[in-house]
């Protein structure tokens, strides 16, 4: 074991960007460590034979002005915006997201059940337990009715969740699922409305490159990164952190952005109740079958959503739309991202063979030798489940690891569904803290 008690105050665990924003706004000494050869997490992208796929897809979106301002000056010229072009397909016909705002095209019995369980919904009294402290099921029907509920939003959420929708609470939805107007619904149902809703209307993705420009634009900036250091033991008593490589480095500080499961494995003689509260975080993992097509007229959307249960994804992107840096001339990139969790296993060679034969369906791919890659990616942590135990969980578990000096960050690190934007400010945000304390 080589002891290391150099003069940082502060470690910083993983270097996705909430790690990288942290260091990047920290005005102490600090030290950066990545167990992987390179720093991005979720925000790294692969090349491969002239293609770059990144961890899924990734999309800057701005809901704040420092970030817009900060990713601006931090990518120099190299980010562009764009106008959201996505879809979804039901019913043998592709309408605009979100559903609840566009189900003109529909069949019509369709289109006459959304609008009358709308209408339902928002002229009956909501029950008692259907607003944003019930399920999520129930705010569902309480907020669209019936209709929109069982043609999209059930079986969507279900693909989505691997879990049933009246399981999850609404915590998680701070503005992610858009609620049009009445009188936008109904524009919607009858024409084909041009109005764009969500927080993702407008997207922003590098022109040159895929989202690891982010990571590289930070990196830049950052010192005292240190990759291949996989942390095998967090010893809170000691306020010692031990490596892999056998180094070990202690603190005063700590900012963790490893998942939150993962750190139960990795602290020490933990309290009977912590333990419990780390046994109760649940999570989806996200299988992704990326695609390299020799054809450069797939699709001009940006990316669709598939509720139906004969579709093996729930949705599917397009890189080669964000940018057409991303692939070699007159090709077209595809990412089909598939839900799996200890609720709903998966068989990887099926989900892929089945992603080629739904696209095939689809149209989108003609002959199976346009297909010139293929590159699947495995995403452990995909998103937090929000079911009952989630905030009692969390809330024991960052109150413990706080009395050790130890800060809980970033998507994983602190458990919870967070965009890009989100867990740049965070790591901000407790940055700024760690600074003046
Ligand atoms: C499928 C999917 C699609 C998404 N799409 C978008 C999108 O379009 N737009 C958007 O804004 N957001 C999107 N997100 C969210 C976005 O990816 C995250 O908010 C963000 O990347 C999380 O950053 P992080 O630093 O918190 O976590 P991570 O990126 O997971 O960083 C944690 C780091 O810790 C490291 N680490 C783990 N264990 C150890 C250890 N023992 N020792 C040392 N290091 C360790 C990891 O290697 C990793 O680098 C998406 C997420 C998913 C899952």
């Amino acid at each position: 074991m080589i002891r290391n008690n150099g003069k940082d105050d502060i470690l910083i665990l993983g270097a996705g960007l909430a790690g990288l924003s942290a260091a990047y706004h920290l005005k102490k000494n600090y030290s950066l460590y990545e167990k992987e050869d390179e720093p991005g997490g979720m925000t790294r992208s692969v090349r491969k034979d002239g293609y770059v796929f990144d961890y899924d897809g990734h999309l800057l979106y701005f809901r704040n002005e420092y970030t817009s301002l900060l990713m601006n000056k931090l990518l120099d010229g190299n980010l562009a915006p764009h106008k959201r072009s996505s879809w979804i397909y039901s019913n043998g016909s592709y309408t605009q997201y979100p559903f609840q705002a566009n189900f003109y095209g529909l069949p019509s019995n369709v289109v006459k059940d959304c609008l009358v369980g709308l209408i339902k919904a928002q002229t009956s009294a909501p029950k008692s337990d259907a607003g944003q402290n019930g399920n999520f099921e129930n705010w569902m029907r309480n907020v669209f009715g019936s209709g929109i509920s069982e043609f999209f939003m059930l079986p969507y959420n279900r693909k989505f969740w691997t879990i049933e929708p009246r399981d999850l609470t609404c915590d998680w939805m701070q503005g992610f699922v858009p609620v049009p107007s009445l009188e936008d619904t109904v524009t919607g149902a009858i024409s084909n409305s041009a109005k764009l809703h969500g927080y993702n209307a407008r997207f922003w993705y590098p022109v040159k490159g895929g989202i690891s420009e982010i990571v590289e634009a930070f990196s830049r900036k950052v010192n005292n990164l240190h990759v291949n250091k996989k942390v095998i033991t967090l010893d809170q008593y000691r306020k010692e952190v031990i490596f892999e490589d056998g180094t070990i480095k202690s603190f005063k500080k700590l900012i963790t952005t490893i998942p939150m499961p993962e750190l139960s494995k990795i602290l020490v003689d933990l309290p009977k109740q912590v333990k419990q509260a780390f046994s109760m975080l649940r999570f989806t993992s996200i299988f992704v079958v990326n695609l390299g097509i020799k054809r450069d007229d797939v699709t001009d959307k940006h990316w669709v959503y598939y509720p139906g249960d004969n579709i093996v994804f729930y949705r599917t992107g397009f890189p080669t739309n964000f940018s057409v840096d991303v692939a070699p001339p007159k090709r077209t990139s595809v990412y089909a991202e598939i839900s799996y969790s200890d609720n709903k296993k998966i068989d990887k060679d099926k989900a892929i063979a089945d992603t080629i034969k739904n696209l095939t369906e689809l149209g989108m791919i003609r002959d199976e030798k346009d297909i010139e890659l293929c590159l699947p990616m495995d995403i452990k942590y995909g998103y937090v489940i929000y079911d009952s135990n989630r905030n009692k969980a969390v809330q024991i578990i960052k109150k413990y690891l706080k009395r050790f000096g130890i800060h809980a960050t970033g998507r994983y690190g602190s458990w919870s569904y967070m965009s890009m934007e989100d867990v740049i400010l965070e790591g901000k945000e407790i940055a700024e803290c760690l600074s003046i304390s």
